[in-house]
Protein backbone atom coordinates (compact mmCIF):
# COMPACT_ATOMS: atom_id res chain seq x y z
CA UNK A 1 0.00 0.00 0.00
CA UNK A 2 1.30 3.28 -0.88
CA UNK A 3 -0.37 6.37 1.59
CA UNK A 4 0.31 9.34 -0.28
CA UNK A 5 -1.42 8.36 -3.76
CA UNK A 6 -5.24 7.47 -4.04
CA UNK A 7 -6.67 6.36 -7.25
CA UNK A 8 -9.63 3.71 -7.93
CA UNK A 9 -10.13 0.50 -10.00
CA UNK A 10 -11.83 1.55 -13.11
CA UNK A 11 -14.10 -1.09 -12.89
CA UNK A 12 -15.00 -1.60 -9.30
CA UNK A 13 -13.51 1.51 -7.82
CA UNK A 14 -12.07 -0.70 -4.77
CA UNK A 15 -9.10 2.21 -4.45
CA UNK A 16 -5.52 1.88 -4.33
CA UNK A 17 -5.21 2.15 -0.47
CA UNK A 18 -7.00 -0.93 0.52
CA UNK A 19 -4.46 -3.16 2.42
CA UNK A 20 -2.53 -5.65 -0.12
CA UNK A 21 -4.47 -4.60 -2.81
CA UNK A 22 -2.64 -4.96 -6.20
CA UNK A 23 -3.39 -3.93 -10.13
CA UNK A 24 -2.55 -4.22 -13.13
CA UNK A 25 -1.58 -2.10 -16.31
CA UNK A 26 -4.83 -1.33 -17.01
CA UNK A 27 -5.32 -0.23 -13.82
CA UNK A 28 -7.81 -3.34 -12.53
CA UNK A 29 -7.58 -4.32 -8.97
CA UNK A 30 -6.76 -7.93 -8.18
CA UNK A 31 -10.23 -8.52 -6.92
CA UNK A 32 -12.21 -8.00 -10.71
CA UNK A 33 -9.48 -10.05 -12.25
CA UNK A 34 -9.87 -12.50 -9.80
CA UNK A 35 -14.01 -11.89 -10.61
CA UNK A 36 -13.16 -13.08 -14.15
CA UNK A 37 -11.78 -15.97 -13.07
CA UNK A 38 -14.51 -17.29 -11.18
CA UNK A 39 -16.80 -16.78 -14.25
CA UNK A 40 -14.53 -18.41 -17.07
CA UNK A 41 -11.28 -19.58 -15.64
CA UNK A 42 -11.98 -22.05 -12.65
CA UNK A 43 -13.42 -25.54 -12.94
CA UNK A 44 -16.36 -25.07 -10.39
CA UNK A 45 -17.66 -28.84 -11.04
CA UNK A 46 -14.02 -30.33 -9.63
CA UNK A 47 -13.76 -28.06 -7.36
CA UNK A 48 -17.10 -29.57 -5.74
CA UNK A 49 -16.34 -33.02 -6.38
CA UNK A 50 -12.83 -31.55 -3.81
CA UNK A 51 -14.94 -30.67 -1.31
CA UNK A 52 -17.03 -34.17 -1.46
CA UNK A 53 -13.53 -36.13 -0.88
CA UNK A 54 -12.87 -33.67 2.11
CA UNK A 55 -16.21 -34.33 3.42
CA UNK A 56 -15.87 -38.17 3.03
CA UNK A 57 -12.32 -37.75 4.91
CA UNK A 58 -13.26 -36.09 7.94
CA UNK A 59 -17.00 -37.36 7.90
CA UNK A 60 -17.81 -39.24 11.36
CA UNK A 61 -20.29 -42.08 10.70
CA UNK A 62 -21.48 -42.20 14.34
CA UNK A 63 -23.39 -39.04 13.78
CA UNK A 64 -20.68 -36.85 15.83
CA UNK A 65 -20.25 -33.24 14.98
CA UNK A 66 -17.80 -33.42 11.86
CA UNK A 67 -17.41 -30.07 11.09
CA UNK A 68 -17.33 -26.71 12.82
CA UNK A 69 -19.06 -23.34 10.54
CA UNK A 70 -18.01 -20.34 12.26
CA UNK A 71 -20.65 -17.59 12.49
CA UNK A 72 -23.79 -15.86 13.90
CA UNK A 73 -26.77 -16.70 11.86
CA UNK A 74 -26.08 -14.41 9.11
CA UNK A 75 -26.90 -15.04 5.36
CA UNK A 76 -23.44 -16.68 4.39
CA UNK A 77 -22.55 -18.74 7.24
CA UNK A 78 -26.04 -20.04 7.45
CA UNK A 79 -26.17 -21.08 3.62
CA UNK A 80 -22.71 -22.65 4.58
CA UNK A 81 -24.07 -24.95 7.15
CA UNK A 82 -27.22 -25.80 5.25
CA UNK A 83 -25.22 -27.09 1.93
CA UNK A 84 -22.96 -29.01 4.73
CA UNK A 85 -25.79 -30.72 6.09
CA UNK A 86 -28.32 -31.38 3.50
CA UNK A 87 -26.15 -31.91 0.22
CA UNK A 88 -22.61 -32.75 1.65
CA UNK A 89 -24.64 -35.01 4.62
CA UNK A 90 -22.07 -33.92 7.34
CA UNK A 91 -22.83 -33.03 11.41
CA UNK A 92 -21.68 -29.39 11.27
CA UNK A 93 -21.30 -27.72 14.97
CA UNK A 94 -21.71 -24.16 14.13
CA UNK A 95 -19.73 -21.79 16.32
CA UNK A 96 -20.74 -18.41 17.44
CA UNK A 97 -17.83 -15.75 18.69
CA UNK A 98 -20.67 -13.16 20.85
CA UNK A 99 -19.16 -10.12 19.49
CA UNK A 100 -19.35 -7.41 22.16
CA UNK A 101 -22.47 -5.00 21.07
CA UNK A 102 -24.72 -7.32 19.15
CA UNK A 103 -27.65 -6.08 17.87
CA UNK A 104 -30.82 -7.38 18.57
CA UNK A 105 -31.66 -8.39 15.17
CA UNK A 106 -28.46 -9.95 15.14
CA UNK A 107 -29.89 -12.48 18.12
CA UNK A 108 -33.19 -12.92 16.68
CA UNK A 109 -31.58 -14.33 13.71
CA UNK A 110 -29.13 -16.66 15.79
CA UNK A 111 -32.21 -18.49 17.61
CA UNK A 112 -34.15 -18.46 14.34
CA UNK A 113 -30.96 -20.46 12.88
CA UNK A 114 -31.21 -22.32 15.36
CA UNK A 115 -34.80 -23.35 15.13
CA UNK A 116 -34.12 -23.91 11.75
CA UNK A 117 -32.50 -27.18 13.01
CA UNK A 118 -28.96 -26.11 14.04
CA UNK A 119 -26.78 -26.71 16.74
CA UNK A 120 -24.98 -23.89 18.10
CA UNK A 121 -22.03 -23.33 20.74
CA UNK A 122 -21.66 -19.67 21.51
CA UNK A 123 -18.80 -18.28 23.36
CA UNK A 124 -18.38 -14.88 24.82
CA UNK A 125 -14.70 -14.07 25.29
CA UNK A 126 -13.47 -12.26 28.81
CA UNK A 127 -15.48 -9.11 28.13
CA UNK A 128 -13.17 -6.97 30.58
CA UNK A 129 -10.24 -7.81 28.52
CA UNK A 130 -12.11 -7.68 25.25
CA UNK A 131 -12.92 -4.48 26.31
CA UNK A 132 -9.84 -2.92 26.67
CA UNK A 133 -8.17 -4.76 23.80
CA UNK A 134 -10.81 -2.56 21.42
CA UNK A 135 -10.15 0.41 23.18
CA UNK A 136 -6.59 0.28 22.61
CA UNK A 137 -6.39 -0.80 19.36
CA UNK A 138 -9.00 1.69 18.27
CA UNK A 139 -6.70 4.54 19.88
CA UNK A 140 -3.70 2.82 18.24
CA UNK A 141 -4.82 1.58 15.40
CA UNK A 142 -8.22 3.00 14.66
CA UNK A 143 -8.91 -0.86 14.80
CA UNK A 144 -11.65 -1.11 17.55
CA UNK A 145 -13.04 -4.24 16.64
CA UNK A 146 -9.74 -6.03 16.98
CA UNK A 147 -10.71 -7.91 20.19
CA UNK A 148 -13.70 -9.47 17.43
CA UNK A 149 -11.16 -10.62 14.80
CA UNK A 150 -9.21 -11.92 17.28
CA UNK A 151 -12.00 -14.04 18.74
CA UNK A 152 -13.67 -15.23 15.34
CA UNK A 153 -11.06 -17.46 15.01
CA UNK A 154 -9.31 -17.98 18.06
CA UNK A 155 -13.25 -19.82 19.49
CA UNK A 156 -13.31 -22.15 16.62
CA UNK A 157 -9.69 -23.10 16.73
CA UNK A 158 -9.90 -23.82 20.01
CA UNK A 159 -13.46 -25.54 19.77
CA UNK A 160 -11.64 -27.30 17.15
CA UNK A 161 -8.65 -28.92 19.15
CA UNK A 162 -10.88 -29.39 22.52
CA UNK A 163 -13.64 -31.27 20.53
CA UNK A 164 -11.56 -33.06 18.34
CA UNK A 165 -13.16 -31.53 15.09
CA UNK A 166 -10.25 -30.84 13.08
CA UNK A 167 -12.61 -29.81 9.68
CA UNK A 168 -13.45 -26.05 9.99
CA UNK A 169 -15.18 -24.07 7.63
CA UNK A 170 -15.36 -21.12 7.25
CA UNK A 171 -17.00 -18.45 4.32
CA UNK A 172 -15.30 -16.07 1.87
CA UNK A 173 -11.91 -16.18 1.15
CA UNK A 174 -11.88 -12.05 1.34
CA UNK A 175 -8.37 -11.08 0.64
CA UNK A 176 -8.80 -12.81 -3.26
CA UNK A 177 -12.30 -11.93 -3.65
CA UNK A 178 -12.44 -7.95 -2.31
CA UNK A 179 -8.83 -7.01 -3.34
CA UNK A 180 -5.82 -8.29 -1.01
CA UNK A 181 -3.14 -10.94 -1.41
CA UNK A 182 -3.08 -13.40 -3.88
CA UNK A 183 -1.78 -16.29 -2.30
CA UNK A 184 -5.14 -17.98 -0.99
CA UNK A 185 -6.60 -18.08 -4.88
CA UNK A 186 -5.51 -21.55 -5.81
CA UNK A 187 -5.95 -23.28 -1.96
CA UNK A 188 -8.91 -24.36 0.10
CA UNK A 189 -6.81 -24.14 3.35
CA UNK A 190 -5.29 -21.64 5.48
CA UNK A 191 -3.16 -21.49 8.68
CA UNK A 192 -1.77 -19.04 11.46
CA UNK A 193 0.43 -16.98 9.96
CA UNK A 194 -2.54 -16.16 6.83
CA UNK A 195 -5.10 -15.20 9.85
CA UNK A 196 -2.03 -13.50 11.88
CA UNK A 197 -1.36 -11.37 8.77
CA UNK A 198 -4.39 -11.05 6.90
CA UNK A 199 -7.22 -10.60 9.89
CA UNK A 200 -5.05 -9.88 12.50
CA UNK A 201 -3.01 -7.00 10.46
CA UNK A 202 -0.21 -8.59 11.91
CA UNK A 203 -0.83 -7.15 15.61
CA UNK A 204 0.08 -8.73 18.46
CA UNK A 205 -2.93 -8.82 21.16
CA UNK A 206 -0.62 -8.68 24.26
CA UNK A 207 0.74 -4.96 23.26
CA UNK A 208 -2.85 -3.99 23.85
CA UNK A 209 -3.82 -5.66 27.16
CA UNK A 210 -3.47 -3.09 30.27
CA UNK A 211 -1.99 -4.93 33.65
CA UNK A 212 -2.50 -8.70 34.69
CA UNK A 213 -4.14 -11.29 32.99
CA UNK A 214 -3.94 -14.86 33.63
CA UNK A 215 -3.75 -17.34 30.30
CA UNK A 216 -7.12 -18.33 30.70
CA UNK A 217 -8.24 -14.57 30.59
CA UNK A 218 -7.11 -15.10 26.84
CA UNK A 219 -8.34 -18.37 26.55
CA UNK A 220 -11.22 -17.42 23.27
CA UNK A 221 -9.14 -14.43 22.54
CA UNK A 222 -5.67 -15.87 21.52
CA UNK A 223 -4.94 -19.11 18.71
CA UNK A 224 -3.93 -22.73 19.56
CA UNK A 225 -0.52 -22.97 19.20
CA UNK A 226 1.06 -24.87 16.24
CA UNK A 227 1.82 -28.27 17.96
CA UNK A 228 -2.10 -28.08 19.15
CA UNK A 229 -3.29 -27.80 15.72
CA UNK A 230 -0.58 -30.09 14.33
CA UNK A 231 -1.98 -32.92 16.44
CA UNK A 232 -5.63 -32.74 15.82
CA UNK A 233 -4.52 -32.25 11.94
CA UNK A 234 -6.30 -29.54 12.00
CA UNK A 235 -7.81 -28.09 8.20
CA UNK A 236 -9.32 -24.73 7.99
CA UNK A 237 -11.25 -24.15 4.77
CA UNK A 238 -12.86 -21.32 3.13
CA UNK A 239 -16.04 -22.27 1.17
CA UNK A 240 -15.51 -19.87 -1.72
CA UNK A 241 -12.54 -21.90 -2.66
CA UNK A 242 -14.99 -24.97 -3.76
CA UNK A 243 -18.18 -22.91 -4.61
CA UNK A 244 -18.75 -19.73 -6.91
CA UNK A 245 -19.19 -16.87 -3.85
CA UNK A 246 -22.88 -15.29 -4.45
CA UNK A 247 -24.33 -13.82 -1.34
CA UNK A 248 -27.43 -13.32 -3.18
CA UNK A 249 -27.88 -17.01 -3.40
CA UNK A 250 -26.81 -17.20 0.17
CA UNK A 251 -29.53 -14.60 0.98
CA UNK A 252 -32.50 -16.36 -0.51
CA UNK A 253 -31.41 -20.28 0.93
CA UNK A 254 -30.87 -18.03 4.58
CA UNK A 255 -34.30 -16.62 3.90
CA UNK A 256 -36.51 -19.65 3.29
CA UNK A 257 -34.68 -22.23 5.20
CA UNK A 258 -33.15 -21.09 7.88
CA UNK A 259 -35.71 -17.67 8.80
CA UNK A 260 -32.94 -14.77 8.35
CA UNK A 261 -34.57 -11.90 9.03
CA UNK A 262 -33.51 -8.19 7.24
CA UNK A 263 -32.62 -4.86 9.12
CA UNK A 264 -35.04 -2.11 8.47
CA UNK A 265 -32.44 0.47 9.41
CA UNK A 266 -30.54 1.49 6.14
CA UNK A 267 -26.64 2.78 7.71
CA UNK A 268 -24.45 3.60 4.09
CA UNK A 269 -26.31 2.96 1.21
CA UNK A 270 -29.09 0.80 -0.61
CA UNK A 271 -27.40 -2.43 0.19
CA UNK A 272 -26.88 -2.90 3.54
CA UNK A 273 -30.32 -4.52 4.92
CA UNK A 274 -28.71 -7.91 4.53
CA UNK A 275 -25.46 -8.07 5.65
CA UNK A 276 -23.15 -7.28 8.23
CA UNK A 277 -26.56 -6.85 11.09
CA UNK A 278 -24.60 -8.87 14.04
CA UNK A 279 -22.75 -6.30 15.92
CA UNK A 280 -22.27 -2.33 15.77
CA UNK A 281 -18.74 -2.17 15.82
CA UNK A 282 -18.09 -2.83 12.04
CA UNK A 283 -20.15 0.47 11.10
CA UNK A 284 -17.14 2.48 13.51
CA UNK A 285 -14.50 -0.36 11.79
CA UNK A 286 -15.46 1.24 8.20
CA UNK A 287 -16.15 4.45 9.29
CA UNK A 288 -12.48 4.27 10.11
CA UNK A 289 -11.36 2.71 7.10
CA UNK A 290 -13.09 5.90 5.40
CA UNK A 291 -10.50 8.10 7.21
CA UNK A 292 -7.24 5.74 6.99
CA UNK A 293 -8.14 4.21 3.66
CA UNK A 294 -10.39 7.16 1.83
CA UNK A 295 -12.82 3.90 1.48
CA UNK A 296 -16.36 3.56 4.05
CA UNK A 297 -18.75 0.71 3.52
CA UNK A 298 -20.75 2.28 0.52
CA UNK A 299 -17.71 1.41 -1.75
CA UNK A 300 -17.23 -2.19 -0.32
CA UNK A 301 -20.75 -2.93 -0.57
CA UNK A 302 -20.94 -0.99 -4.21
CA UNK A 303 -17.51 -2.72 -5.50
CA UNK A 304 -19.54 -6.24 -4.59
CA UNK A 305 -22.61 -5.34 -6.57
CA UNK A 306 -20.48 -4.25 -9.67
CA UNK A 307 -18.97 -7.42 -9.68
CA UNK A 308 -21.94 -8.86 -9.44
CA UNK A 309 -23.23 -6.91 -12.44
CA UNK A 310 -25.85 -5.64 -10.45
CA UNK A 311 -25.15 -2.36 -10.60
CA UNK A 312 -23.25 0.16 -12.77
CA UNK A 313 -19.84 1.85 -12.29
CA UNK A 314 -21.55 5.09 -12.75
CA UNK A 315 -24.43 4.18 -10.32
CA UNK A 316 -21.95 2.93 -7.74
CA UNK A 317 -20.20 6.18 -7.79
CA UNK A 318 -23.39 8.10 -6.88
CA UNK A 319 -23.87 6.13 -3.86
CA UNK A 320 -20.34 6.36 -2.90
CA UNK A 321 -20.54 9.91 -3.06
CA UNK A 322 -23.70 9.98 -1.06
CA UNK A 323 -23.04 8.09 1.49
CA UNK A 324 -19.55 6.69 2.07
CA UNK A 325 -18.12 9.56 4.77
CA UNK A 326 -20.91 9.32 6.68
CA UNK A 327 -20.67 8.47 10.59
CA UNK A 328 -23.20 6.17 12.18
CA UNK A 329 -24.61 8.48 14.49
CA UNK A 330 -27.44 6.43 15.48
CA UNK A 331 -24.78 4.44 17.25
CA UNK A 332 -22.38 7.35 18.75
CA UNK A 333 -24.08 7.09 22.36
CA UNK A 334 -23.06 3.06 22.42
CA UNK A 335 -19.72 3.72 21.42
CA UNK A 336 -18.67 5.88 24.00
CA UNK A 337 -20.51 3.90 26.93
CA UNK A 338 -18.48 1.00 25.56
CA UNK A 339 -14.91 2.92 25.62
CA UNK A 340 -16.05 5.19 28.35
CA UNK A 341 -15.07 7.96 26.38
CA UNK A 342 -16.23 11.42 26.69
CA UNK A 343 -17.69 12.46 22.96
CA UNK A 344 -14.18 15.00 22.18
CA UNK A 345 -12.26 12.04 23.73
CA UNK A 346 -13.73 9.51 21.05
CA UNK A 347 -13.42 12.25 18.24
CA UNK A 348 -9.99 13.25 18.83
CA UNK A 349 -8.91 9.93 18.53
CA UNK A 350 -10.76 9.16 15.49
CA UNK A 351 -8.91 12.10 13.99
CA UNK A 352 -6.23 10.82 14.54
CA UNK A 353 -6.53 8.35 11.70
CA UNK A 354 -7.28 10.64 9.07
CA UNK A 355 -4.95 9.99 6.69
CA UNK A 356 -3.68 13.81 5.65
CA UNK A 357 -2.35 12.93 2.62
CA UNK A 358 -5.12 11.57 0.87
CA UNK A 359 -7.59 14.05 2.22
CA UNK A 360 -7.42 17.88 1.80
CA UNK A 361 -9.53 21.00 3.09
CA UNK A 362 -11.71 22.68 1.49
CA UNK A 363 -14.19 25.52 3.09
CA UNK A 364 -12.70 24.76 6.39
CA UNK A 365 -13.44 20.59 5.87
CA UNK A 366 -11.81 17.70 4.69
CA UNK A 367 -12.32 16.22 1.67
CA UNK A 368 -11.32 12.74 0.05
CA UNK A 369 -8.84 14.00 -2.84
CA UNK A 370 -10.96 11.84 -4.54
CA UNK A 371 -11.70 12.13 -8.75
CA UNK A 372 -15.27 9.83 -8.92
ZN1 LIG B 1 -11.74 -3.77 -9.16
Amino acid sequence: MNDNTFFRCISCLTPSTRPRITFDENQICSACNFANKKKSVIDWESRKLELHKICDKYRKNNGDFDVLVPGGGGKDSSYVAWMLKNEFKMNPLCVCAVPPLPTEIGSKNLSNFSASGFNILQITPNLLISKQIAKNAFIKYGQPQLDWLYSIFSVPLKISTKMNIPFIMYGEEAESEYGGATELEKKPNFNLDHIFKFYYSGIDLHELIDGKHSKSDLEFLTLPSKDELERINIFPAHWSYFEKWDEDMHLKLAEEKCGLLRSNENTSGPNSSFSHLDHIMYFLHMYLAYLKFGFGRATADASIDIKMGKISTEEAKKIIKEYDHIFPNQYLQSYLTYFDMTEQEFWSVCESHRNKNIFEIRNEQYVLKDTI
